[in-house]
């Protein structure tokens, strides 16, 4: 693994096609860009990671009716910014709180972050990766770069896509979650059942939810895809 990350150079090719809108930063390398928006327009999501599957899979929790927390996996806070690259490229630039923090350190002091230069440098990997957030003091033109558009990177954010996402995985089973997904349960009672109990109220047959067929990329977390330029 560690080999492997040494070896690659440049734009990784990921896996089933498709460039990434996300950039990330090598172990121990770092990455000028220039946010395109404040820390205002910050998106951030509650997120569950499958570390246990290589790719790991992250799948944007759900809250109250999440199935990745049904599971017992623990989601933690991504952040997502669009940025300018040094290509002059509109990336996604996606991050933990301790970057969050850093970034709403550095806009305390010098205000609205849209424009400005900072250098994210990465110390190491896995559980010891650490960020640092600098800001360099410049500021470009940002006026006529458009930003990525965020939302449409994450997801999916319906139910039952995301128990597909988790049943394609091998992560869990659809039967896991019936009790998230009442609409699963569509078989009417027999209607020749003679018992002495009077029918239940209310079982109509329920419509299955519409099935989400829209498959959106896996990659979209980790930014795993560099841009390895020295900063
Ligand atoms: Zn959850």
């Amino acid at each position: 693994m560690a080999a492997k990350s040494v070896i690659r150079k440049g734009t990784k090719v990921l896996e089933g096609g498709g460039s990434s809108q996300f950039i990330g930063i090598e172990p121990d390398a770092a990455i000028v860009v220039a946010p395109l928006v404040g820390m205002d327009e910050m998106i951030s999501i509650d997120l569950h990671s499958f570390w246990e599957i290589n790719p790991a899979v992250h799948l944007v929790c759900l809250g109250d009716n999440c199935p990745c927390c049904t599971l017992g996996n623990e989601s933690g806070f991504k952040a997502y910014l669009p940025v300018l690259t040094r290509e002059g490229e509109s990336k996604i630039f996606a991050f933990g709180i301790g970057v969050a923090r850093q970034f709403s350190e550095l806009e305390e002091e010098v205000g609205s972050l849209a424009g400005k230069l900072v250098k994210i440098r990465r110390a190491g990997s896995g559980l010891r990766t650490r960020y640092t957030v600098t800001g360099l003091g410049k500021s470009i033109d940002i006026s006529t770069a458009t930003p990525a558009d965020i939302e449409s990177q994450l997801g999916p954010f319906d139910l039952p896509a995301i128990i597909r996402k988790l049943e394609e995985n091998g992560l869990a089973e659809a039967e896991q979650f019936e009790d998230l997904l009442p609409s699963k349960k569509e078989k009417p009672e027999p209607k020749a059942k003679k018992t002495a109990e009077p029918a239940p109220k209310g079982k109509k047959p329920v419509k299955p939810a519409p099935e989400e067929t829209e498959k959106k990329a896996d990659d979209w977390e980790d930014g795993e895809e560099s841009e390895d330029w020295d900063a």
